[in-house]
């Protein structure tokens, strides 16, 4: 594989974007771990963002029943098309941000790190399967942070509403080439039943999390521009916004039943307004 990668660098001359956090993969194992991890089947259809030389993108179609791959690099566009004859593959080019997702099941994909938290904001609105993500190693620490920890952040709040994660396999740095600066973590994703997902509040959650550390009547008191309070409707409300739940709690240590709590609380009491 790691012959396949750089016979294809050399055949066209490519030099690696960084800009698109072009980092090949060029060990099997992890590829095939991955795709194991995934429990692919023919009834399955993959979204994979960032094919890249192809090396995953192969392995998938030979499991999964369909796969899309959404790549935003005109030259990698083409040489896929030159170099693999997939029937099951379709590469669709363009931004991954920007292009609409094809239905799915399941995601597979070593993620460009540039727009590793969008994707994983918008995946998670999605009805998927499950999902096996490669990250960097920091992101990966965060997105499974319990409350009360470290790395706990909004990122983890949000994550831990909607799915289970778990940090499955760190990767050293030298199993990509060019070699990245930092080190890299797969990372699987199942979305909780419906039942035990959370609805949470973006500017909510925003408010409280730009003052992680603080308690939470301090850090709605610092953000409450972000939830819409102006200085005086704060203030006039200040002893309704005292007995908030969880008021003694800082808000790292906030799970999203939490958050849910004390956005209840603000609605209930006028000091939230629901999304439309
Ligand atoms: N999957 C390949 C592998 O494992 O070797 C390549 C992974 S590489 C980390 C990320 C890939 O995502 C690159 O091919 C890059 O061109 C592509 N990419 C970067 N930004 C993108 C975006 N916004 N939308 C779609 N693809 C993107």
């Amino acid at each position: 594989m790691r012959e396949r990668i750089f016979s294809l660098i050399s055949k066209y001359n490519l030099r690696p974007n960084r800009d698109l956090g072009q980092n090949f993969l060029i060990v099997p194992d992890i590829i095939e771990r991955n795709v194991a991890r995934a429990e692919l089947s023919e009834s399955d259809t993959v979204l994979e963002i960032g094919p890249g030389l192809g090396v995953l993108t192969d392995e998938l179609s030979r499991r999964a029943g369909k796969v899309f791959a959404i790549e935003k690099d005109h030259r990698i566009v083409e040489i896929l098309h030159r170099e693999y004859s997939w029937n099951n593959v379709e590469i669709i080019e363009g931004d991954a941000m920007e292009v609409e997702w094809p239905e799915f099941n399941k995601m597979v994909s070593n993620l460009p790190y540039q727009i590793s938290s969008p994707v994983t904001f918008k995946l998670l609105n999605y009805e998927f399967e499950k999902a096996v993500l490669i990250y960097q190693l920091e992101f990966a620490e965060r997105m499974v942070a319990r409350p009360g920890t470290r790395n706990y952040s909004r990122l983890s709040l949000m994550v831990s509403a909607k799915a289970r994660a778990e940090l499955v396999e760190k990767i050293g740095r030298g199993a990509f080439w060019p070699k990245p600066e930092v080190d890299s973590a797969v990372v699987v994703l199942e979305p909780k039943p419906r039942s035990e997902r959370v609805e949470l509040d973006e500017n909510l959650t925003k408010a409280l999390f730009q003052h992680r550390r603080k308690k939470v009547y301090a850090a709605l008191k610092d953000s409450r521009h972000i939830i819409g309070l102006d200085k005086e409707t704060f203030l006039r409300n200040r002893e309704i916004i005292q007995k908030v739940p969880h008021a003694e709690k800082r808000v790292y240590e906030l799970s999203p039943l939490d958050v849910l709590d004390i956005q209840n609380y603000l609605l209930e009491n006028g000091l939230l307004h629901e999304k439309d």
